[in-house]
């Protein structure tokens, strides 16, 4: 009895095993197909970039939109970001990306101003782009041959990208700024920074992250409390998130000055927001 509980238990365990390697294995498959499908995206122009709009809490007026990347697959449709900018982040990929985004939404900016409509565009940055040297280089030159203008540009950088207060970020940081362009913190209040530290970097904007907006019924007072630290250290708060009337009604309370959510509009592909905005 004992030598066939030892024999079951070894089986199960080389099963279990097997079994993990082939679970192993087709993750291993899926993520080369990912990656060789990412690399072909480029190449096909399969990037994309969809806006949703920034409201201004005080007139309900669109005062900007946020440029965010969708990418249609061939088979797949239409894929988000979460679901391929973190590989293009561990693969250095993040760089080709990040161009193209600030390619496309620089020329969609010069487009919309000539149009009539000067709205600010706001763009997101990974760590990894910046970190890079000649980055900032690389957008002088795309404003440049864009001809946008960088008053209305807004780079959103995330928390992670501040960590280690390194003098080669807080030099772009500075630069961008002096180029007229703005900075906003993502997600705030999900990191780990603190507001004493935040003030080092010409931040102008903090996001509130959408958790605490999607979490007021829970706790009220936590999300009061952090957008009033974000005014208090004389930020600019806007709202992310926002979906039901009762948490505009909050924002509003709050004295919030801009915000963003499916209660006002989705992120829309370009024929749509122009539509949104013709009628602004
Ligand atoms: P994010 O920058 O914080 O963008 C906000 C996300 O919240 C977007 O998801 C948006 O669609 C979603 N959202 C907006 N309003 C609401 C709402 O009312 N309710 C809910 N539940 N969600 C809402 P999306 O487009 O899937 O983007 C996810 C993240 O991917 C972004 O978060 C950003 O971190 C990243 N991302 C998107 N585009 C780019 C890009 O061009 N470059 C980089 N580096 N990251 C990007
Ligand atoms: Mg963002
Ligand atoms: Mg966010
Ligand atoms: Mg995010």
């Amino acid at each position: 009895h004992a030598d066939l509980a030892m024999y079951s238990a070894k089986e199960a365990g080389r099963n279990g095993l097997a079994f993990y390697h082939a679970q192993l294995s087709e993750q291993v498959v899926k993520r080369v197909k990912l990656e060789s499908d990412l690399r072909l995206a480029f190449e096909r122009k399969e990037f994309v970039l969809h806006y949703q709009p920034r409201v201004s809490v005080q007139t309900g007026k669109i005062i900007g939109v946020e440029a965010l990347v969708r990418w249609y697959h061939p088979e797949r449709g239409l894929v988000f970001p979460d679901a391929f900018i973190p590989i293009c982040e561990s693969n250095g990929m993040i760089r080709q990306l990040g161009k193209e985004v600030l390619d496309i939404a620089t020329k969609q900016q010069a487009i919309w101003a000539q149009q009539g409509q000067p709205i600010s565009v706001a763009i997101n940055i990974s760590p990894q782009q910046i970190k890079h040297d000649g980055f900032f280089e690389e957008i002088v030159e795309i404003v440049m041959r864009n001809k946008c203008n960088p008053r209305l540009i807004e780079l959103e950088i995330t928390e992670s990208t501040l960590l280690g207060n390194d003098q080669q970020v807080h030099n772009f940081l500075s630069a961008v700024e002096s180029m007229g362009m703005s900075i906003a913190l993502d997600d705030f209040g999900v990191g780990y920074s603190n507001l004493i530290y935040l003030q080092r970097f010409p931040i102008k904007t903090l996001k509130i992250d959408k958790s605490f907006i999607q979490g007021l019924e829970e706790n009220k007072a936590l999300a009061s409390l952090v957008v009033s630290m974000c005014q208090l250290m004389g930020f600019t708060a806007v709202a992310e998130g926002v979906e039901t009337e009762a948490q505009m009604k909050w924002v509003a309370e709050q004295a919030i000055e801009e915000y963003q959510g499916y209660y006002f509009s989705k992120p829309l592909p370009l024929a749509e927001i122009n539509q949104l905005l013709a009628i602004r």
